[in-house]
Formats: structure tokens, C-alpha cells, sequence
């Protein structure tokens, strides 16, 4: 790598390819509250030598399966209760729909999401589940994964919490899991904090969820929830704590640095949404802590910055789809994927399209969800262009 003169020993440190450690991190941040230009421009260098001038993202259809969850987040709208009009409790003929329309708009990720077993709160939840035929939102998340796999759509599980056992079941039929670390800090779920009602962020449950998922060898989405009362710090030390998962079981595929968008009606609703600098320094930060992984930020919450964030290290845009609106952030619509190509064109990166498995995670994947990707995979493990045509 060339050597570029910095001011800081620290980042001159990361350009002899050394790591950082948690107080390098927390001294890096501070500099970078000064002058962040070189934390980003050290950042850049870095994905540019990993991943190149490639960003990535994965045309999905999202599959709002079970939006009822036992949990309360202070700053969540896709929970809803019994009764509200945008309850969605998808069906067997309702998930072969929306697969043939995913199927016809050449999208390749089945994104199945559910609130946090809803079964274990809600009546009308058990009750519908029964008459389906299952006895847990697991058990039809299996039902609806090999389905989806069978039509020819891959799918990537974001349920929550789940157990070593139902991971298990899914690793058969998906191609990857998706589980938000947000923060390690238990601090969050004190008292009047966003997950005091909210049992499944609870870190050490979650931890043990990457871990398990990484035991089973399951590629494995998580990442960061920014502005939700962290502090700087307790982000830094988030990344060292998916750092030290990802060490142990090689499993941690991707991590998301997503920005708090407040909502009405919600107990957040008044909180002010994370300061840009503060967000896109922990974007940098994150590739310096570990600067082989994917990094994603979501374009549809900072639709205004696609060369500011590639220029802070990024590297993928996440799922993006053209058909199906963010029901977790309904508020904001994904841009087309050509207004993400154009911006990337723009700052001078090629777009292309990735599996729910990023290339260098295939060979942990089943063998049948891996043969129907390579399919239709070109030589680098991507979305072939043939197949979108
Ligand atoms: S666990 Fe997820 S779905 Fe449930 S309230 Fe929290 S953010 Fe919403």
C-alpha cells in the first residue's frame, strides 16, 4: 500500500498493514472530531486495497412475514398490535405471489423478516400459526425459505433471536441470517433507555445468536443501529465485539452502519437523528477495525451522500428493491437501482449485483442453496448480467 503522510502515528500505524487496538480506536475518534478527513481518506485506501472501486447490492423482494413481536423498541414502527390495519400475516398463496413477481423483476434475495416470536405474546399469532400447520414463526420461516429456494429466489432470514436448533433449519434453505448487534452497551436497556421493554437486544442474547450462527457456520449480517443514546465509544466497542465474533467463528459476512431515523408516534419520536460527522467517522472506523469486511450503509436513509459514504469506506448498499416498499422504514422509499448505479458511476465505482451471500462466504453455505447460486453466478460469485437481462 503507498504510503500517504498522515498526521496521526495511529493511522500511519494502520498503513503498515498493523491493528488497531480499542484505545488506537478511541484516540482515532477523537483526532477525527478535529480532522476526520484523514480517518475517511484512511479508510478509502483501505477498501480500495480489499474490495477495489466495486460496490455491491442485492435485488430483494421483502417478505413482511409476521410484523406482530413480543418485544418493544422505543424507535420501532414495524411492530404493530392486533387490529391495526397494517398487520401482515403472510400466507402460503400470498409468499407464491409475491416469489413470482420477485422471480419476473429478476430478483435474487428473499428477504424474510418477522418481529420477535410473536407467538409467545399474541394469541391471534399461536392461533394462526396452528391453523397453518406450524407451531412456531421458526417453523414457517423454514416452510417459507424452501419454498422461495425451490422457485429459484435465495433467502436471508431476519427474525431476531433464534435458537442454535432453528438456525440449523434455516442454514438448509438460506443463504445467509441477519441479525442487528445495534450495541453491545447493556446500558440501552436501562431504565428509560430504547430497549428496556425489549428483552431480545439484550447484548449477551444477541452475542450468543452471532455465536451460534457462527458455530453452524452460517454466513452471518449484523451491524450497528447509530443515534439510539450510544455513546461513541459504546459504538467502537460494538465493532470490537462483532470483530472478536467474526475472529473466533469466521462467520460475520457484512456489517450495517445504519443511522436512527425518528418516527412519529413512537417514544423516540423527539430524539434528533445521529450528527453525519459522528456517523460517517464510525463508518471509517469500522474499516479500520477491520478492513477485510463488507460495509454497508442503507441508501435509502442517507439518499443525498452516495460519494460521501463510498468515500468513507463503504463497500455495499445492501438489499435494494424494486418492487417491495423498506417496512421497517416505510418512510423511506429505496432509489431505483439505476439512481444508485449513476451516483456510484459518478464517483468513480462500478455497481454490481451480489447474492444474500457475499462471494467469499459460498463455501459456507449448503451445498444446494451454493449449486442453484452458482447457476447463476459469473465467475466472481455475482449476479450474473446475463440473468438480470
Ligand atoms: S425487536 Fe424488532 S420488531 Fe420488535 S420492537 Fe424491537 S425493533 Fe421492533
Amino acid at each position: 500500500m503507498s504510503r500517504i503522510i498522515l498526521n496521526s502515528e495511529l493511522l500511519n500505524k494502520v498503513f503498515d498493514g498493523k491493528e488497531i487496538s480499542r484505545e488506537d480506536a478511541y484516540e482515532i475518534y477523537l483526532e477525527a472530531q478535529r480532522n476526520p478527513h484523514d480517518l475517511h481518506h484512511t479508510a478509502q485506501i483501505l477498501r480500495n486495497k480489499n474490495k477495489g472501486k466495486l460496490a455491491t447490492y442485492s435485488r430483494k423482494v421483502f417478505f413482511n412475514l409476521i410484523n406482530l413481536c413480543r418485544d418493544t423498541c422505543s424507535y420501532c414502527t414495524y411492530k404493530v398490535e392486533p387490529g391495526d390495519s397494517k398487520i401482515s400475516m403472510m400466507g402460503k398463496s400470498e409468499i407464491a405471489k409475491l416469489i413470482e413477481i420477485g422471480k419476473k423483476f429478476k430478483c435474487t434475495e428473499a428477504l424474510f423478516v418477522t418481529g420477535e416470536r410473536p407467538e409467545q405474546r399474541y394469541g391471534i399469532a399461536t392461533d394462526w400459526l396452528k391453523a397453518n400447520g406450524y407451531s412456531s414463526t421458526a417453523e414457517y420461516l423454514i416452510y417459507a425459505s424452501e419454498t422461495a429456494l425451490k422457485e429459484g429466489l435465495f433467502p436471508h432470514t431476519n427474525a431476531g433471536n433464534l435458537t442454535k436448533a432453528e438456525m440449523a433449519g434455516l442454514k438448509k434453505s438460506n443463504a445467509s441470517i441477519g441479525l442487528m448487534l445495534e450495541n453491545s452497551s447493556p446500558r440501552l436497556s436501562q431504565k428509560g433507555m430504547p430497549h428496556e421493554f425489549a428483552p431480545s437486544k439484550n447484548p449477551r442474547a444477541r452475542i450468543r445468536t452471532l455465536e451460534n450462527a457462527g458455530s453452524l457456520s452460517i454466513p452471518t449480517t449484523t451491524g450497528l443501529l447509530i443515534g439510539i443514546g450510544e455513546s461513541p465509544y459504546e459504538s467502537i466497542d460494538s465493532l470490537f465485539e462483532i470483530k472478536s465474533i467474526h475472529q473466533r467463528y469466521h462467520n460475520i459476512q457484512e456489517i450495517i452502519v445504519q443511522n436512527f431515523q425518528p418516527k412519529p408516534g413512537t417514544p423516540m419520536s423527539g430524539a434528533p437523528q445521529p450528527d453525519e460527522k459522528y456517523f460517517k467517522n464510525v463508518v471509517s472506523l469500522a474499516r479500520l477495525i477491520m478492513p477485510e469486511m463488507n460495509i454497508q450503509i442503507p441508501p435509502n436513509l442517507s439518499p443525498h451522500s452516495y460519494a460521501g459514504f463510498l468515500n468513507s469506506g463503504i463497500n455495499d448498499w445492501g438489499g435494494i428493491s424494486p418492487i417491495t416498499p423498506d417496512y421497517v422504514n416505510p418512510e423511506f422509499p429505496w432509489p431505483s437501482i439505476d439512481t444508485v448505479e449513476r451516483n456510484c458511476n459518478m464517483a468513480g465505482f462500478e455497481l454490481r449485483a451480489r447474492f444474500p451471500t457475499y462471494p467469499e462466504f459460498f463455501p459456507m453455505v449448503d451445498t444446494d442453496v451454493r449449486s442453484k447460486m452458482l447457476e447463476i453466478a459469473d465467475s466472481e460469485r455475482l449476479v450474473s448480467e446475463d440473468y438480470q437481462k
